[in-house]
């Protein structure tokens, strides 16, 4: 397929993405597994059959055309049984409620870059431009790296958010390409981000350290999950690695959120975070934003 690769999603005006209005384009697949997921379509690379409940009429259509038993249907509930899905697409067809989807398509560069067109005018009045997200965007470089180079080529303005599990090599590769970098940081202790994401943090903090070296326009990206990474070690830990640098990066934290609950069954999953942890609150973030303003970091609560 080229330079072709799989997208879920094109948010057009979004305003936390990078500076200014922006276009974020999202692409599947994630080396993580954060417990705190919260884009479950980002996590593999191929598209996947969503159900949207609500619009289901329990026909049982899908369940009729499906042979690896995808469905289950009853007058009262639908449920996904997806782990030998042949993404056939049998099942999206057959329904005649629009309950059923592929999540997930293959896009050219071009054939992004034509909705990422249409907001020009918005982008320059606001400093704004294309964002690309994920998932993440490392896991499918070749298509992230010849996107980037047609914006650039273009003259847009560009921003990636990625975790930085990635050789040192491929972000050098990239670094000409993009003038807004957003990196999420989930813990600084190699354990806990272990724990939390099922990947060691050793690669993204050396990789994140020579960026910061390097002076590479940066925001680092801190997701504040109550009970989970929101715990005094990873402040600490945040306040013996910032601070060090001449020029610390500024800092976002992101609080978490819990509306990406319903989007796991919906997709035949199940999440791993406990459903009973509550939403942050931008309150119980704030001694930590005082303490990293002390140590001279920039700090925004998105
Ligand atoms: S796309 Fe998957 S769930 Fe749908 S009919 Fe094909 S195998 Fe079954
Ligand atoms: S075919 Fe569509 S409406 Fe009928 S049971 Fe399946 S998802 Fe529901």
């Amino acid at each position: 397929m080229g330079n072709d690769g799989w997208v879920f999603n094109i948010q057009r005006f979004s305003l936390h993405d990078g500076p200014g209005i922006r276009t974020t384009v999202f692409v599947k697949g994630c080396p993580l597994s954060c417990v705190w997921c919260h884009n479950p379509e980002g996590l593999v690379s191929t598209p996947q059959v969503r159900l949207t409940t609500n619009l289901c009429v329990h026909c049982g259509r899908c369940v009729a055309v499906c042979a690896p038993g995808g469905h289950a249907v009853d007058a009262e509930a639908h449920t996904l049984r997806l782990e030998d899905c042949t993404r056939c697409g049998a099942c999206v067809t057959a329904c005649p409620a629009g309950a059923l989807e592929m999540v997930g398509r293959s896009m050219s560069v071009e054939d992004v870059l034509a909705v990422v067109r249409r907001d020009i005018p918005f982008y320059d009045t606001s400093g704004g431009g294309m964002t690309i997200s994920g998932g993440e965007p490392l896991a499918q470089f070749d298509f992230t790296h010849a996107l980037l180079t047609a914006a650039k080529a273009e003259g847009l303005r560009t921003a990636m958010e990625s975790a930085l599990l990635t050789p040192w090599e491929r972000l050098q590769a990239l670094a000409p390409l993009l003038d807004t970098w957003l990196v999420d940081l989930k813990h600084t202790d190699d354990a806990r981000h272990r724990t939390l994401t099922g990947v060691p943090n050793t690669l993204i903090l050396a990789n994140l350290r020579r960026m910061i070296e390097a002076g590479w326009p940066l925001t680092v990206r801190i997701p504040w999950v109550p009970t989970l990474n929101a715990e005094p070690a990873f402040l600490d830990g945040l306040l013996s690695f910032l601070p060090a640098f001449p020029t610390p990066p500024p800092v976002e934290f992101m609080p978490y959120h819990r509306l990406g609950l319903s989007k796991w069954p919906a997709l035949g999953g199940t999440s791993r975070i406990d459903a009973e942890i509550p939403a942050a609150d931008r309150a119980e973030i704030e001694p930590w934003a005082a303490c990293l303003r002390e140590a001279g970091i920039t700090v925004k609560i998105g």
